[in-house]
Protein backbone atom coordinates (compact mmCIF):
# COMPACT_ATOMS: atom_id res chain seq x y z
CA UNK A 1 0.00 0.00 0.00
CA UNK A 2 1.55 3.50 -0.92
CA UNK A 3 2.34 5.90 1.48
CA UNK A 4 2.33 9.57 1.23
CA UNK A 5 2.61 12.86 3.30
CA UNK A 6 -0.07 14.81 4.75
CA UNK A 7 0.66 17.77 7.22
CA UNK A 8 2.74 15.71 9.70
CA UNK A 9 1.88 12.34 9.74
CA UNK A 10 2.64 9.30 7.46
CA UNK A 11 -0.51 7.85 6.33
CA UNK A 12 -1.96 5.13 3.16
CA UNK A 13 -2.98 7.04 -0.07
CA UNK A 14 -6.48 5.52 1.05
CA UNK A 15 -6.69 6.66 4.31
CA UNK A 16 -5.54 10.47 3.67
CA UNK A 17 -8.49 13.09 3.99
CA UNK A 18 -7.78 16.79 3.28
CA UNK A 19 -10.54 19.45 3.52
CA UNK A 20 -13.31 19.91 1.15
CA UNK A 21 -12.43 23.61 1.98
CA UNK A 22 -8.56 23.52 1.05
CA UNK A 23 -7.78 26.67 -0.76
CA UNK A 24 -5.58 24.14 -3.30
CA UNK A 25 -8.92 22.49 -3.98
CA UNK A 26 -11.31 25.76 -4.13
CA UNK A 27 -8.98 28.05 -5.92
CA UNK A 28 -6.31 26.32 -7.31
CA UNK A 29 -4.47 28.63 -4.73
CA UNK A 30 -0.92 26.54 -4.09
CA UNK A 31 2.27 25.69 -5.55
CA UNK A 32 3.95 22.04 -6.18
CA UNK A 33 6.95 20.38 -7.26
CA UNK A 34 7.92 17.02 -9.00
CA UNK A 35 11.25 15.56 -8.02
CA UNK A 36 12.56 12.45 -9.36
CA UNK A 37 15.05 10.00 -7.11
CA UNK A 38 17.36 7.70 -8.29
CA UNK A 39 19.12 4.63 -6.06
CA UNK A 40 16.84 6.71 -3.27
CA UNK A 41 18.78 9.77 -3.86
CA UNK A 42 16.72 13.04 -4.77
CA UNK A 43 18.36 14.24 -8.07
CA UNK A 44 18.72 18.03 -8.54
CA UNK A 45 17.43 18.40 -4.83
CA UNK A 46 18.55 22.15 -4.22
CA UNK A 47 17.09 23.61 -7.23
CA UNK A 48 13.60 22.44 -6.62
CA UNK A 49 13.52 24.44 -3.33
CA UNK A 50 15.29 27.11 -4.92
CA UNK A 51 12.11 26.73 -7.32
CA UNK A 52 9.24 25.91 -4.18
CA UNK A 53 10.88 29.32 -2.40
CA UNK A 54 10.39 30.95 -5.07
CA UNK A 55 6.88 29.67 -5.95
CA UNK A 56 5.75 30.11 -2.06
CA UNK A 57 7.36 33.54 -1.42
CA UNK A 58 5.42 34.90 -4.75
CA UNK A 59 2.17 33.40 -3.54
CA UNK A 60 2.99 34.98 0.01
CA UNK A 61 2.36 31.31 1.32
CA UNK A 62 4.00 30.59 4.69
CA UNK A 63 7.83 27.77 4.15
CA UNK A 64 5.67 25.68 5.84
CA UNK A 65 8.99 23.33 6.78
CA UNK A 66 11.63 24.23 9.98
CA UNK A 67 14.14 24.51 7.31
CA UNK A 68 15.46 22.20 3.76
CA UNK A 69 16.71 19.41 5.92
CA UNK A 70 13.58 19.19 7.66
CA UNK A 71 11.82 18.72 4.01
CA UNK A 72 15.18 16.21 2.83
CA UNK A 73 14.16 13.97 6.05
CA UNK A 74 10.52 13.62 5.34
CA UNK A 75 11.52 13.02 1.70
CA UNK A 76 13.83 10.10 2.45
CA UNK A 77 11.41 8.69 4.87
CA UNK A 78 8.68 8.34 2.68
CA UNK A 79 11.10 6.83 -0.34
CA UNK A 80 12.30 3.90 2.54
CA UNK A 81 8.84 3.72 3.61
CA UNK A 82 7.36 3.21 -0.06
CA UNK A 83 10.54 0.67 -0.44
CA UNK A 84 10.88 2.35 -3.67
CA UNK A 85 14.76 2.62 -5.11
CA UNK A 86 13.98 4.58 -8.38
CA UNK A 87 10.39 7.07 -8.87
CA UNK A 88 9.12 9.98 -8.64
CA UNK A 89 8.03 12.55 -5.53
CA UNK A 90 5.22 14.66 -6.21
CA UNK A 91 4.99 17.42 -3.10
CA UNK A 92 2.05 20.34 -2.81
CA UNK A 93 1.83 22.93 -0.64
CA UNK A 94 -1.37 25.20 -0.45
CA UNK A 95 -2.38 28.18 1.77
CA UNK A 96 -4.33 25.74 3.61
CA UNK A 97 -8.18 25.42 4.85
CA UNK A 98 -10.52 28.26 5.34
CA UNK A 99 -14.04 29.23 4.80
CA UNK A 100 -14.49 30.30 1.53
CA UNK A 101 -13.26 33.66 0.71
CA UNK A 102 -11.38 35.25 -2.29
CA UNK A 103 -9.03 37.19 0.62
CA UNK A 104 -6.34 35.13 2.69
CA UNK A 105 -7.33 33.88 5.44
CA UNK A 106 -6.11 35.34 8.96
CA UNK A 107 -5.45 32.19 10.63
CA UNK A 108 -4.79 28.77 8.49
CA UNK A 109 -1.43 26.63 8.09
CA UNK A 110 -0.22 25.65 4.29
CA UNK A 111 -1.29 22.11 3.61
CA UNK A 112 1.42 19.92 2.60
CA UNK A 113 0.98 16.62 0.49
CA UNK A 114 3.66 14.61 -0.40
CA UNK A 115 3.31 10.90 -2.38
CA UNK A 116 5.79 9.11 -4.64
CA UNK A 117 4.48 7.90 -8.14
CA UNK A 118 6.17 5.86 -11.10
CA UNK A 119 5.92 6.61 -14.73
CA UNK A 120 7.45 4.59 -17.31
CA UNK A 121 9.03 6.91 -19.88
CA UNK A 122 8.61 4.87 -23.56
CA UNK A 123 11.81 3.82 -25.03
CA UNK A 124 10.59 4.43 -28.02
CA UNK A 125 10.42 8.33 -27.36
CA UNK A 126 14.17 8.22 -26.08
CA UNK A 127 15.41 6.17 -29.32
CA UNK A 128 12.85 7.43 -31.93
CA UNK A 129 12.20 10.74 -30.50
CA UNK A 130 8.44 12.82 -30.42
CA UNK A 131 6.29 15.12 -32.39
CA UNK A 132 5.63 18.31 -31.58
CA UNK A 133 2.66 20.85 -32.15
CA UNK A 134 2.56 24.33 -32.00
CA UNK A 135 -0.24 26.38 -30.31
CA UNK A 136 -0.98 29.44 -28.71
CA UNK A 137 0.03 29.99 -25.28
CA UNK A 138 -3.37 30.99 -23.73
CA UNK A 139 -1.22 30.96 -19.64
CA UNK A 140 -0.88 33.67 -17.69
CA UNK A 141 2.32 35.78 -17.16
CA UNK A 142 3.57 34.27 -14.37
CA UNK A 143 4.37 30.90 -15.68
CA UNK A 144 7.54 31.16 -13.11
CA UNK A 145 5.73 30.17 -10.58
CA UNK A 146 5.36 26.49 -10.40
CA UNK A 147 1.52 26.40 -9.45
CA UNK A 148 -0.78 24.25 -9.28
CA UNK A 149 -3.41 25.82 -11.28
CA UNK A 150 -2.52 23.47 -14.73
CA UNK A 151 -5.67 24.15 -16.91
CA UNK A 152 -4.21 25.51 -19.71
CA UNK A 153 -1.62 22.84 -19.90
CA UNK A 154 -4.03 20.25 -19.15
CA UNK A 155 -5.71 21.09 -22.39
CA UNK A 156 -3.11 21.91 -24.46
CA UNK A 157 -1.07 18.32 -23.42
CA UNK A 158 -4.70 16.63 -24.45
CA UNK A 159 -4.74 18.65 -27.51
CA UNK A 160 -1.49 17.75 -28.66
CA UNK A 161 -2.59 14.00 -27.82
CA UNK A 162 -5.63 13.98 -29.48
CA UNK A 163 -3.67 15.39 -32.68
CA UNK A 164 -0.91 12.27 -32.63
CA UNK A 165 1.48 14.43 -31.15
CA UNK A 166 3.86 14.09 -27.60
CA UNK A 167 3.71 17.47 -26.78
CA UNK A 168 2.97 20.93 -27.85
CA UNK A 169 4.82 23.84 -28.41
CA UNK A 170 3.12 27.10 -27.06
CA UNK A 171 3.25 30.99 -28.78
CA UNK A 172 2.99 34.17 -27.27
CA UNK A 173 4.08 37.15 -29.56
CA UNK A 174 5.31 34.83 -32.54
CA UNK A 175 8.26 33.37 -29.97
CA UNK A 176 7.95 29.91 -28.46
CA UNK A 177 8.06 29.84 -24.91
CA UNK A 178 7.92 26.09 -23.66
CA UNK A 179 5.65 22.91 -23.57
CA UNK A 180 2.93 22.69 -21.48
CA UNK A 181 5.28 19.90 -19.21
CA UNK A 182 8.39 20.99 -20.73
CA UNK A 183 11.19 23.36 -22.12
CA UNK A 184 11.81 23.79 -25.58
CA UNK A 185 15.37 23.85 -27.17
CA UNK A 186 16.37 23.73 -30.45
CA UNK A 187 19.92 23.72 -31.81
CA UNK A 188 20.29 26.91 -34.42
CA UNK A 189 21.69 27.16 -37.68
CA UNK A 190 24.48 28.87 -35.92
CA UNK A 191 25.02 25.44 -33.95
CA UNK A 192 23.57 27.17 -30.64
CA UNK A 193 21.32 25.67 -28.54
CA UNK A 194 18.71 28.15 -28.25
CA UNK A 195 15.95 28.67 -25.39
CA UNK A 196 13.60 30.63 -24.17
CA UNK A 197 15.42 32.93 -21.46
CA UNK A 198 14.26 31.80 -17.83
CA UNK A 199 11.61 34.80 -17.34
CA UNK A 200 8.00 35.23 -16.05
CA UNK A 201 6.59 33.58 -19.35
CA UNK A 202 8.03 29.79 -18.47
CA UNK A 203 8.98 27.41 -15.77
CA UNK A 204 12.65 28.31 -15.18
CA UNK A 205 13.10 23.93 -15.28
CA UNK A 206 14.95 22.43 -13.11
CA UNK A 207 16.38 20.21 -16.11
CA UNK A 208 16.69 22.74 -18.25
CA UNK A 209 18.83 24.42 -16.08
CA UNK A 210 21.27 21.63 -15.74
CA UNK A 211 20.70 20.80 -19.57
CA UNK A 212 22.67 24.17 -19.84
CA UNK A 213 24.99 23.44 -17.05
CA UNK A 214 26.16 20.31 -18.95
CA UNK A 215 26.05 22.18 -22.00
CA UNK A 216 28.64 24.70 -20.89
CA UNK A 217 30.17 21.94 -19.91
CA UNK A 218 30.61 20.07 -22.83
CA UNK A 219 31.74 23.93 -24.63
CA UNK A 220 28.40 23.89 -26.47
CA UNK A 221 27.05 27.57 -27.34
CA UNK A 222 23.97 28.35 -25.23
CA UNK A 223 21.85 31.24 -26.39
CA UNK A 224 19.01 31.68 -24.14
CA UNK A 225 16.66 33.89 -26.29
CA UNK A 226 13.22 32.87 -27.52
CA UNK A 227 12.84 31.45 -31.11
CA UNK A 228 10.52 31.67 -33.49
CA UNK A 229 8.88 29.13 -35.92
CA UNK A 230 11.01 30.44 -38.86
CA UNK A 231 13.86 29.85 -36.77
CA UNK A 232 12.24 26.06 -36.19
CA UNK A 233 12.38 25.68 -39.92
CA UNK A 234 16.17 26.39 -40.24
CA UNK A 235 16.99 24.52 -36.96
CA UNK A 236 19.33 21.41 -37.11
CA UNK A 237 18.03 19.75 -34.11
CA UNK A 238 15.20 20.26 -31.46
CA UNK A 239 14.34 18.42 -28.03
CA UNK A 240 12.43 19.49 -25.04
CA UNK A 241 13.25 18.36 -20.91
CA UNK A 242 11.68 17.41 -17.98
CA UNK A 243 12.37 16.17 -14.76
CA UNK A 244 10.25 13.23 -15.72
CA UNK A 245 11.56 12.15 -19.28
CA UNK A 246 14.68 14.47 -18.70
CA UNK A 247 15.40 15.07 -22.53
CA UNK A 248 13.61 13.87 -25.27
CA UNK A 249 14.63 14.44 -29.03
CA UNK A 250 12.02 16.08 -31.12
CA UNK A 251 12.04 14.93 -34.76
CA UNK A 252 8.81 16.54 -36.45
CA UNK A 253 7.51 20.08 -35.28
CA UNK A 254 3.94 19.91 -37.09
CA UNK A 255 4.73 19.43 -40.73
CA UNK A 256 8.56 20.30 -40.23
CA UNK A 257 10.95 17.53 -40.04
CA UNK A 258 14.02 18.04 -38.40
CA UNK A 259 17.24 16.50 -38.61
CA UNK A 260 14.94 14.15 -41.56
CA UNK A 261 13.20 12.33 -38.95
CA UNK A 262 15.82 11.93 -36.85
CA UNK A 263 17.16 12.48 -33.17
CA UNK A 264 20.23 14.97 -33.63
CA UNK A 265 24.00 14.09 -32.59
CA UNK A 266 24.25 17.68 -30.37
CA UNK A 267 21.18 15.95 -28.57
CA UNK A 268 22.25 12.67 -28.11
CA UNK A 269 25.64 13.40 -26.68
CA UNK A 270 23.59 15.80 -24.30
CA UNK A 271 21.36 13.25 -23.22
CA UNK A 272 23.89 10.86 -22.61
CA UNK A 273 26.07 13.79 -20.84
CA UNK A 274 22.89 14.34 -18.10
CA UNK A 275 22.58 10.54 -17.66
CA UNK A 276 26.01 10.67 -16.70
CA UNK A 277 25.61 13.80 -14.66
CA UNK A 278 22.35 12.31 -13.02
CA UNK A 279 24.47 9.18 -12.07
CA UNK A 280 27.50 11.36 -10.71
CA UNK A 281 24.56 12.80 -8.40
CA UNK A 282 23.47 9.62 -7.59
CA UNK A 283 27.40 8.13 -6.99
CA UNK A 284 27.81 11.51 -4.20
CA UNK A 285 30.39 13.68 -6.79
CA UNK A 286 27.85 16.72 -6.96
N1 LIG B 1 7.56 23.73 -18.22
C1 LIG B 1 6.38 23.30 -17.75
C2 LIG B 1 5.16 24.06 -18.11
C3 LIG B 1 6.31 22.16 -16.93
O1 LIG B 1 5.12 21.74 -16.46
C4 LIG B 1 7.50 21.45 -16.65
C5 LIG B 1 7.46 20.21 -15.82
N2 LIG B 1 6.99 20.43 -14.55
C6 LIG B 1 8.71 21.94 -17.16
C7 LIG B 1 8.71 23.08 -17.94
C8 LIG B 1 10.00 21.24 -16.85
O2 LIG B 1 10.40 21.53 -15.54
P1 LIG B 1 11.37 20.53 -14.76
O3 LIG B 1 12.56 20.32 -15.61
O4 LIG B 1 11.68 21.25 -13.50
O5 LIG B 1 10.59 19.28 -14.53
Amino acid sequence: MSICYLNGSYQTKFDARISIQDRGFNFSDGVYEVMSFSNTKVINFQKHINRLNLSLKELKIHYPFKNTKTLKLILNKLIKLNKLNHGFLYLQITRGSASRNHLFPKITSPNIVIFTFNTKIDDKHIIDGVKVNLTSDKRWSRCDIKSISLLPNVLEKQNASENGYYESWQIRNNYITEGSTSNAFIINKKNEIQTHPANNFILGGVTRDSVIEVAKRLDLKIREKAFTACDIDTCKEAFLTSTTVRILPVVKIQKNKINNGKPGLITRKLMSEYNDFINSQINGKY
